[in-house]
């Protein structure tokens, strides 16, 4: 993918992050336009279009992923109150970048799940 996806030049570091914790094979960073007062994206380096690529292609990396997540949530103080993670995905998700990342969040009550009940 390379120089056409937004993250993956993140991960070069052609383009800045500011990055909260790094392993050989995921990052993490600060979400540019923070919808919590912790707001957090985590991706495997390598890419992948969507949570669903990537789990039936390397489960074992969206377990790092997930792993990574964790961490994160634990370094930010998260643990005891709780925390939100999402993988919008596709058109009805709403993803907008297309290199599969988590959505950390947390810091305050998140409210309900979606804005509204669509059942
Ligand atoms: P999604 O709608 O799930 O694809 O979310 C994309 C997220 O990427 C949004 O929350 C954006 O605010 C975030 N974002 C876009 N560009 C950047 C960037 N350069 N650095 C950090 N976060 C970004
Ligand atoms: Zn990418």
């Amino acid at each position: 993918m390379g120089s056409d996806c937004l993250f993956c030049r993140i991960v070069a570091g052609e383009i800045p992050a500011t990055v909260v914790r790094e392993t050989a094979t995921t990052l993490a960073f600060r979400d540019i336009g923070p919808k919590a007062p912790v707001h957090v994206l985590v991706i495997p380096k390598e890419h992948y279009a969507d949570v669903a690529t990537l789990a039936q292609g390397d489960p074992a990396l969206a377990g790092e992923v997930l792993a990574t997540a964790a961490a994160v949530a634990e370094d930010e103080g998260l643990l005891g109150d709780g925390f939100r993670l999402m993988f919008n995905t596709g058109a009805y998700g709403g993803q907008e970048v297309f290199h599969v990342h988590a959505h950390l969040l947390g810091g305050a009550p998140l409210g309900p799940m979606l804005a509204r009940d669509l059942a």
